[in-house]
């Protein structure tokens, strides 16, 4: 199954000339996923939508597969541009429902489900205040028309619940997965920023090599002996020949695992401690050279992500999150690739408008939006 990310915003904190701020889209076969929605973010899909409509034919993307948005945090540069776009969807007579995943802080995840209440210390960007606020600006099921889901997370213990606007906050079993999907599985993962914070893995199972029913058939082998083979086991026919499951199998589809920071410092427990991950698109707001701002503002440098990017074994780290100062992505790309000059990890920097693609081989693809096209 192929995996691919859209990013649509590669900027820090603010929009710049040419960088707007965080959001990105990943298609799988069975449905969309967005991470994070900043400012601006309907109008960035739909111009990703335009460019893929002229150079791109047949991949349309279109707002009625997304089943789930998953927020790293709540800085408004990653959220601000959730509700107008919800409220489109609902002018658009969306009718599928909609999960919202967030991560929150144990504290307030308990004044929820105890109280109803938020604790006034909780930070300015806390999730759970902005969904309360949405809901009351009209983000529910009963005024846009289609059902939402809005789920927090206390990520670290793995506890969720649920924040809609009827009834008092209830905790979940587990974190629920976006409706229908069941080869494809989102995972938050345990990042470090200055309010709650997680990334997001979204993962798909691997699959056995497509059965050449075609050559059985040709050799006239019965249910049994079809079975037999599709379930990987040789059969010896009674002329004494022995046919080779595996030769009746295509190219096994590897497991992809594709993953998105967020806001985080560097060697986050969450992603330091996976493994094979096929493509890390990792925050690097700053330089090398700025590694105590990084310390203080719990964000990366370019380095800290390819440390980060060693420590998961990425085979492809994607950097972005840029601050504006930044005026050669060259910088950040090479200070990263000196860190891993020892290992095979590829580095790329994202623009605006770029696709990231893991095939289903798991080859992986960096598309750059450049001069009104994508070019590899
Ligand atoms: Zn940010
Ligand atoms: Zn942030």
């Amino acid at each position: 199954m192929t995996l691919e990310l859209h990013i649509l915003g590669t900027s820090s904190a603010r929009p710049t000339g040419k960088r707007q701020v965080s959001g990105s889209v990943v298609s799988c076969d069975e449905g969309i996923a967005v991470i994070d929605a900043g400012e601006g973010f309907q109008t960035r899909y739909a111009l990703q939508r335009r460019r893929l409509k002229v150079h791109e034919k047949g991949t349309t993307l279109r707002a009625s597969k997304v089943n789930v948005v998953c927020l790293t945090h709540g800085h408004l540069d990653h959220t601000w541009g959730l509700l107008p776009w919800m409220h489109t969807m609902a002018l658009d007579k969306r009718a599928v429902p909609l999960l919202v995943l967030g991560p929150t802080s144990p504290d307030v995840f308990s004044a929820l489900l105890d109280s109803n209440t938020i604790p006034e210390d909780a930070p300015n960007a806390e999730l759970a205040r902005q969904m309360r606020s949405w809901q009351s600006l009209g983000a529910t099921s009963a005024e846009l028309g289609y059902d939402v889901r809005w789920v927090l997370g206390d990520v670290k213990s793995d506890r969720w619940l649920e924040l809609n606007a009827v009834t008092h906050p209830f905790e979940l079993e587990q974190m629920p997965q976006p409706e229908g999907w069941k080869k494809c599985r989102i995972q938050p993962l345990v990042t470090r920023h200055t309010v709650p914070s997680c990334g997001w893995m979204i993962e798909s199972r691997g699959s056995n090599g497509k059965f050449n029913r075609l050559k059985a058939a040709e050799l006239k082998l019965t249910d049994a002996q079809k079975t037999h083979l599709s379930s990987g086991h040789n059969v010896t026919l009674d002329n004494g020949v022995t046919l080779q499951a595996s030769e009746f199998r295509g190219k096994p589809r590897p497991a992809s695992r594709m993953v998105i920071s967020g806001d985080t410092a560097e060697l986050s427990d969450g992603i330091k401690n996976l493994s094979e991950v096929d493509v890390l698109v990792h925050e690097a707001t700053f330089l090398d050279e700025a590694q105590e701002w990084a310390d203080t503002y719990l964000h990366s440098t370019s380095t800290g992500a390819a440390r980060t990017a060693l420590a998961c074994s990425a085979r492809h780290l994607v950097l972005t999150h840029f601050s504006a100062r930044l005026k050669d992505e060259s910088i950040p790309i090479q200070e990263a690739v000196d860190v891993a000059v020892d290992a095979e990890l590829k580095v790329s920097s994202a623009c605006d408008g770029d696709r990231v693609r893991i095939d289903e081989y798991g080859g992986v693809h960096h598309l750059t939006w450049h001069d009104d096209r994508w070019t590899s």
